[in-house]
């Protein structure tokens, strides 16, 4: 039997790494998705009957419990999935993230007080109830415990408050306390102090409210570690958290002796660890001082101090709009979280097509930070239908701005600021930016001069070739999309 539950398991493993490599591109992003629910459905249906085979005595009364747990969950979840927008996505990610934490916490109170529902546990508890000294393998396994209610607690808060700023809720501004760092150390000194009283806690009773501390503390160095986080550096937080929820499933998986747990809790841990890093390259910070919020940032202007940009803002109409795109060779397109706002993303894509019938050179430049969620842009374009081979990233694609014709902006803000590269003053400074400001003409469609995500005003908006097209860009890139389609007609008839 319990060969089988092992073969299963490593199925489920093999599903969930072919599922990672598969999220890896676009071309394959659906098949990655399959090979996850396949991976998570198996994994599943062997948790429960295993769990039903070990327990047959009270197994009416247990299946029935977490038959209702999956089918309720299950259904909560699809409602949410079918209702979410994809510009609520990023909050429903963070939540989920939360959610992964809390489970964590509980899983690791539970094992320390109910020792049947964890092997590990039920050997701390056998040894502890027959007065044995501490043995090397009780210590680990308290420890265990330990590490899943603290990593799982900061997991908790930490995504609660991410998920608070992503909507608005909480502002996106760093929220710098004086001695921060030192505070940060302090909490972190209380957490390992806990673990010594907890591990020598002759009894369920003594231990529970060293551990009750732990969630506690972890839970306000969770809070107090997001909230120190600009808006700017919220991608990394956002994955950080990701990574933060995999290694509290696998210590949560360490604690209920379930490897499959350990298995997938380390590929995420894992994964959203190098997503990180990849999003700290991208942003040109240094993962330490993501994680310290804020850290060496002591002197840096908060967000939005930057000095008022020189210059005039002019607009454009959408008939002279269209006229310009209509007379170029090169276009590109560059889509931002105004674009998710609006929905606009099957307009752009009928744009493009239309202005590619007529023979001009279109291409979609997405900065790796656009939006409010890793490859935010790129899913919605998929979803439009864009060809992938036109939607390229920053690298690929930052040189060509030199030789283009004109740059649509569409509803991105932050990823297009000068500032990023030539304002030392700016919050945002040495974050590499599209330099959509090198063309010979850049249009920037938005509703009106409000900051971006990072609360930081625009050059771009200002310069001498930026023309505005203000209103909805949905609404915009639907009087582009007639006009293009017009002039077409107009050249057939
Ligand atoms: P920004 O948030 O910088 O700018 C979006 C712009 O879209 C706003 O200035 C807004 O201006 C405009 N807009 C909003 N709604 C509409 C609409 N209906 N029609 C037209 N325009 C609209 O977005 P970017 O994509 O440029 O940058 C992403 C920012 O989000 C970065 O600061 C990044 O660090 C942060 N972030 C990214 C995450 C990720 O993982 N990708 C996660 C969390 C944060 P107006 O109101 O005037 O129309």
């Amino acid at each position: 039997m319990s060969g089988i539950v092992t073969i299963a398991y490593l199925l489920a493993g093999v599903l969930f790494i072919r599922s990672l490599g598969g999220l890896s591109r676009q071309e394959t992003a659906s098949r990655g998705n399959l090979f996850g629910m396949l991976g998570m459905g198996l994994a599943a249906g062997v948790a429960a009957f295993t769990w039903w085979m070990r327990h047959s005595d009270s197994a009416g009364l247990g299946l029935a419990v977490l038959v209702g747990a999956v089918v309720a969950g299950g259904a909560v979840g699809a409602v949410l999935a079918r209702r979410v927008e994809m510009t609520g996505m990023p909050e429903l990610v963070a939540i989920l993230h939360s959610f992964v934490g809390l489970a964590a916490v509980l899983v690791g109170m539970s094992s320390y007080l109910e020792p049947r529902s964890g092997e590990h546990a039920m050997a701390v508890a056998a040894s502890a109830l027959a007065g044995e000294p501490l043995s090397a393998a009780r210590v680990i396994q308290l420890l265990e415990v330990w590490a899943g209610v603290a990593v799982g607690a900061l997991t908790f808060t930490g995504s609660v408050v991410a998920w608070a700023k992503l909507r608005g809720t909480v502002t996106g501004k760093p929220l710098l306390l004086p001695g921060r760092h030192l505070l940060n150390l302090a909490l972190a000194g209380v957490l390992a102090g806990c673990a010594l009283p907890f591990i020598q806690a002759p009894e369920a009773a003594t231990g529970m409210p060293w551990l009750v501390g732990v969630a506690v503390v972890a839970g306000v160095l969770g809070i107090h570690l997001v909230v120190a986080i600009g808006g700017a550096d919220m991608p990394v937080v956002v994955s950080l958290l990701n990574s933060y929820s995999g290694w509290a499933a696998a210590a949560a998986g360490f604690t209920l002796g379930n490897d499959l747990l350990i298995v997938t809790g380390a590929l995420v841990g894992s994964s959203g660890a190098i997503l990180s890093i990849i999003m700290c390259r991208a942003m040109n910070r240094s993962i330490l001082n993501v994680v310290f919020g804020g850290f060496g940032t002591a002197d840096a202007p908060a967000a939005g101090s930057a000095a008022p940009p020189a210059g005039e803002v002019l607009e454009l109409s959408a008939d002279e709009v269209s006229r310009e795109l209509l007379d170029s060779r090169r276009v590109i397109i560059v889509p931002g979280y105004g674009m998710a706002v609006a929905r606009a993303q099957s307009a752009v894509n009928d744009l493009a097509r239309g202005l590619r019938e007529r023979g001009i050179e279109v291409r979609f430049a997405i900065h790796p930070v656009a939006g409010r969620l890793p490859g935010h842009m790129n899913v919605l374009l998929a979803e439009a239908g864009v060809p992938y081979d036109i939607v390229l990233e920053m690298e690929h694609i930052n040189h060509d701005f030199e030789h283009t014709d004109v740059v649509l902006v569409i509803g991105a803000n932050d990823i297009v600021n000068p500032g990023a590269l030539n304002d030392p003053a700016s919050p945002i400074h040495g974050m590499p930016v599209l330099e959509v400001w090198k063309s010979r003409r850049v249009v920037v469609l938005k509703r009106g001069m409000a900051a971006g995500y990072a609360g930081v005003e625009n050059p771009l908006f200002y310069l001498g070739n930026t023309r505005m097209l203000f209103g909805d860009a949905r609404k915009s890139i639907d009087a582009l999309v007639t006009r293009v389609r017009d002039a077409a007609e107009r050249a057939a008839a």
